[in-house]
């Protein structure tokens, strides 16, 4: 199918963009990596009068840790960018183990890690990673910049809280408490595919102690779900094969998963319940090894 007829403008600079998202009042879309908007285009579920690629904006393809330990990931980051980096290799292990899990390695190069955390898929890999991570999203507008915090951001099923005038330049990941740990499961049909259930975990931890434990999931929900809740079950504990249970069996409780073409209900929230306790249990294995 042949998308809608629209206009297309490429701006060199965050300030023009905006200035085009304003003028065109909700009848604009933003184009980064078109790894989502190109088939929802052609499949008609988005009919924009203007299309504002960001693509010709120089400064925005980057990512970095800051002197304080936060993470910086520019609008135009690609997944592949962070699937080959070796600062989150080092500093972020739950980036590190989304990054080759997102789409296949063709997608991996265009799409990027803003755009799809924009996209708010409820199967979305990097928007659970972030609300794991309570991570924040930088949006400039007319008026200038703003952050919203992630566990806002994600309003609905493919709906953000951003503004219509609005374009996320950035996403923070804060400075973890102690030493950041963390782990990423997805079970997809094949390679390449969107979660069936997927579960992300961060853990700040000061020695063996939880001071921050999040967790999201993906896939078993009809919007990405934050089960930071559940976890807290874990913070101020030690990860020992009881808190381990007990964080898994109430993040299970907190999916909402439906049965499809993908498997029952049932089976997804087991799947749930599994994958938070093979994470935590190899953060475990992977600390007492470290000491
Ligand atoms: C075959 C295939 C398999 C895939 N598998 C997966 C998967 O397993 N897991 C997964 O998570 N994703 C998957 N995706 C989606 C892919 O990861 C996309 O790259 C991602 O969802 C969107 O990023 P993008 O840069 O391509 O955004 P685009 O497609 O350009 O935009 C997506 C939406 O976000 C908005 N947007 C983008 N950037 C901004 C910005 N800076 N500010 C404001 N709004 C913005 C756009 O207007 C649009 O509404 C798959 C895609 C394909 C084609």
């Amino acid at each position: 199918m042949y998308p809608s007829r629209f206009g297309y403008e490429s701006p060199k600079s965050v300030a023009e963009a905006v200035a085009l998202l304003d003028q065109f009042g909700g009848e604009a879309k933003v184009l980064a990596g078109g790894q989502s908007l190109v088939p929802m285009l052609k499949l008609r579920f988005a009919a924009p009068e203007m299309l504002i690629d960001i693509n010709n904006i120089d400064g925005l393809r980057y990512h970095r840790v800051d002197p304080d330990g936060s993470i910086h990931i520019g609008a135009l980051c690609r997944h592949e960018d962070l699937e080959f980096s070796d600062v989150i290799a080092k500093s972020q292990p739950t980036i590190a183990a989304a990054a080759h899990l997102v789409a296949d390695p063709i997608v991996r190069t265009r799409g990027t890690f803003v755009g799809s955390v924009c996209h708010a898929d409820p199967q979305g890999d990097w928007a659970a990673a972030m609300i794991a991570l309570d991570g924040r999203i930088v949006a400039q507008g007319p008026k200038g910049k703003r952050e919203i915090a992630m566990k806002n951001f994600v309003s609905g099923p493919f709906q953000n809280a951003l503004a219509f005038n609005e374009l996320a330049v950035e996403a923070i990941i804060p400075a973890p408490k102690g030493v950041a740990r963390g782990g990423y499961l997805k079970l997809e049909r094949r390679v390449g595919d969107f979660a069936t259930a997927s579960v992300a975990v961060s853990l700040d931890m000061v020695g063996d102690t939880i001071a921050r434990a999040g967790i999201a999931l993906a896939g078993v929900g009809g919007h990405t779900i934050d089960a930071t809740e559940a976890a807290s079950v874990l913070v101020g504990k030690t990860l020992t094969a009881e808190s381990i249970a007990a964080a898994a069996t109430a993040v299970a409780a907190a999916a909402d998963p439906r049965t499809d073409h993908r498997g029952s209900s049932d089976y997804k929230r087991h799947i749930v319940e599994t994958f938070v306790s093979r994470i935590l249990t190899g953060i475990a294995n992977t600390s007492q090894k470290a000491a």
